[in-house]
């Protein structure tokens, strides 16, 4: 679709980048996102199956979006993923089909995925050692991860991509090994600022390691660091080392880049959020299980967008005194406000 014709929110931001999350369970218990014991799981009879979802999905593409990323939970979880992935790789309309991953089971299912049609993949990876990750992520599993992203590295994905979360006291120390490994693989890094998301209810604003720390211990490090000009709605800033490595830094908590993004979240149970930070979303599954047409799903996700006007990220960067988004008790009645339902 031209980008004149796409519909445009309340900001002019046009309704192009869907994240499509898949399931709200995962395999792994990150400090930052899932650090409770027990959870609320979403009632399996309301996620939606693969001809719902793409079904919903053929109407946001009718409407402008033409990239798609499978998210969670975590995606390599839900059962025939292949599935799914081939029924999106169909649409000629998607120029661009992603997945992020925590990469456990990765290394098993790549193949598959790379066959059905996935063009690109994410792997989220914030730690090199294994006993960082054994207290970090609450699994023995780290070979696993790495495993994931060499079997991957292999397959010609269009790109292969590392994200990797910094936190004061954690892994600060770890920017240049994550950096070093990134590039022995082929993969870029993305060093990601600790966000007070739903779900991160351990967030504090000293643990945050900010874009101008992370750019400057780099630079110790590699030398000049050159910012590559690329307008556009990515959340990333892309930069260059001297040798010719690029990195990105998503700076979404002391940087936040609302003013262009054009991304969407659909929940496993079809709950449409406009923004990671939205209190609210807009029901999808309930009308397209009642029979809605897809003129009828259009008019409501037409409207819907063109009344948009979050900008959360930026709000909280307002805040005087900023602490986690959601606190506990309400996490634990409503699944939804959670990054792990929402996808991150
Ligand atoms: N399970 C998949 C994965 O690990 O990539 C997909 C879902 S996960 C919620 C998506 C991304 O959100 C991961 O890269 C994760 O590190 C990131 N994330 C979760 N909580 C975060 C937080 N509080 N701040 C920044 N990034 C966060």
């Amino acid at each position: 679709m031209e980008p004149s014709l796409a519909v445009v929110d309340r900001f002019q931001r046009p309704l192009r980048n869907l994240r499509l999350s898949v399931t709200d369970r995962c395999n792994l218990r990150c400090a930052y996102c899932m650090p409770e014991r027990d959870y609320l799981w979403l009632p399996r009879s309301d996620i939606l199956d693969f001809e719902e979802a793409s079904a919903l999905v053929d109407v946001f593409v009718d409407l402008g979006v033409d990239r798609v990323r499978l998210t969670g939970g975590e995606p390599l979880v839900r059962r025939n993923l292949a599935e799914l992935v081939r029924l999106l790789a169909a649409k000629p309309a998607i120029r661009d089909l992603a997945m992020t991953t925590n990469g456990l089971l990765l290394a098993e299912k790549a193949k598959e995925l790379r066959s059905a049609g996935l063009g690109r993949v994410t792997v989220s990876l914030d730690t090199l050692k294994p006993e960082r990750f054994e207290a970090l992520a609450r699994s023995r599993d780290h070979r696993l991860v790495l495993a994931g992203i060499e079997e991957a590295a292999g397959l010609g994905f269009s790109a292969l991509k590392i994200d990797s979360v910094i936190i004061r006291g954690v892994n600060e120390d770890e920017m240049v090994p994550l950096l070093d490994y990134g590039r022995r693989v082929g993969a870029e890094v993305r060093f990601i600022e600790y966000m007070d998301v739903g779900g991160a209810t351990r967030w504090s604003p000293e643990k945050v390691v900010a874009r101008a720390e992370i750019l400057g211990t780099l630079a110790r490090r590699y030398g000049p660091i050159h910012p590559l000009a690329e307008p556009g709605p990515a959340p990333a800033e892309r930069f260059r080392l001297v040798d010719g490595t690029v990195f990105g830094v998503i700076a979404s908590t002391t940087a936040p880049f609302c003013r262009s993004c054009d991304r969407s979240r659909l929940t496993a149970d079809g709950l449409w959020y406009l923004c990671l930070y939205a209190a609210r979303g807009t029901d999808l599954r309930q009308p397209l299980r009642a029979g809605a047409s897809q003129q009828e799903l259009r008019s409501l996700i037409e409207a819907t967008w063109k009344g948009r006007s979050d900008r959360g990220a930026e709000e909280r960067l307002a805040l005087r005194d900023r602490s986690p988004l959601v606190a506990r008790p309400a996490l634990q009645q409503d699944p939804h406000l959670e990054m792990h339902t929402r996808g991150g």
